[in-house]
């Protein structure tokens, strides 16, 4: 039998119309639009179409967005100095730095001079930090995104064995947090794990987050397993593939998430929503929730 998929066009349009409505919200309390700022540095091709991307979402939600684009030859003095200007303005409530940044400039100390309250990535070490012991804080939008998919398949994840393969700050390592806090039994597979093969084919929940195309294959999917694919790789055709064989997967799996249209939707959508957060936090105004799973 094949696989539901789990649509990422249809849940992310959810998520930006749950944003806009809030925008609404807002502005009908009297409250500032809420505002993203954008840092780019460089000219990486992939860096300023997600960055369109970004401002296409920000237009479709009712946001304001500022995009600062800044050469290739900017020091990581100038950059601070940017985002301190930003951090200062009481106008912007979400401030992004688009990674990659280049070789020169220091990524954590750049990302460690976001203000928390603006910190819509959730990258910084005190929302992490936040995440990690079950604080108010804004939850990295890939993991969150693949947690509301997990959630549109109505499972629950009490219980269930959840494995995840990478251990990154951004994807990995929060997913793995996530998934513990709504009781699933997490394992946390990465380079060095031994037995990957068995351990995914306990996993009730998959989530590929590894950066190899088609490292997953359907022999390591337990029948009727939700599988979450992270991964986008651009081959030598220009197409992209996730990190899950998607023909060999689907024939074992109950649910499925495409590349593309899949969880690199949801990462955009739940950006939205977590600068709607942030404007709502900093206006005194409580959404109704902590966190947008
Ligand atoms: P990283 O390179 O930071 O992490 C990759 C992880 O995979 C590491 O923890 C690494 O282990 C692990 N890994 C590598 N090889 C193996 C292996 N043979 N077996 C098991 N684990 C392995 O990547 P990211 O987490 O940043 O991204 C992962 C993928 O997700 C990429 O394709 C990226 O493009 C994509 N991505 C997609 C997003 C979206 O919106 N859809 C957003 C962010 C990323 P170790 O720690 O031991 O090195």
């Amino acid at each position: 039998m094949s696989a539901a998929i789990i649509d990422g066009k249809i849940l992310a349009a959810q998520v930006k119309q749950e944003a806009a409505a809030a925008v609404r919200a807002l502005q009908q309390w009297g409250k500032a639009t809420p505002c993203l700022a954008v840092l780019l540095v460089g000219e990486d091709p992939a860096s300023q179409v997600y960055v369109r991307g970004k401002e296409s979402d920000c237009a479709a939600c009712g946001i304001e967005s500022r995009v600062c684009r800044l050469p290739e030859t900017t020091t990581q003095a100038e950059l601070l100095d940017r985002l301190a200007a930003l951090a200062a303005d009481p106008a912007v409530h979400g401030i992004l730095v688009q990674l990659p940044l280049p070789r020169h400039i220091d990524p954590a100390a750049v990302i460690a001079a976001i203000p928390p309250e603006k910190d819509v990535d959730g990258f910084t070490p005190v929302n992490a930090g936040n995440l990690l012991t079950g604080g108010s804080c804004f939850v990295p939008c890939t993991p969150a995104g693949c947690l509301r998919m997990i959630r549109s398949t109505g499972l629950d994840l009490a219980g269930k064995q959840a494995v995840v393969v990478g251990r990154s700050n951004i994807v990995g390592k929060p997913a793995a947090l996530l998934l513990l806090q709504q009781n699933a039994t997490v394992t946390v597979c990465h380079s060095r794990t031994q037995g990957l093969a068995e351990i995914c084919r306990r996993a009730d929940v998959l989530v590929a987050a590894v950066g190899k195309a088609g490292f997953i294959t359907g022999d390591m999917i337990k029948p009727g397993a939700v599988v979450i694919d992270v991964g986008i790789n651009r081959g030598a055709d220009g197409k992209l593939r996730g990190d899950v064989d998607f023909a060999s997967a689907r024939e074992v799996a109950g649910f499925i998430t495409p590349v593309p249209g899949g969880v690199g939707l949801m990462t955009r959508a739940m950006l939205m929503w977590n600068t709607v957060l942030a404007a709502a936090r900093q206006s005194g105004v409580d959404l109704g929730v902590s966190r947008k799973g």
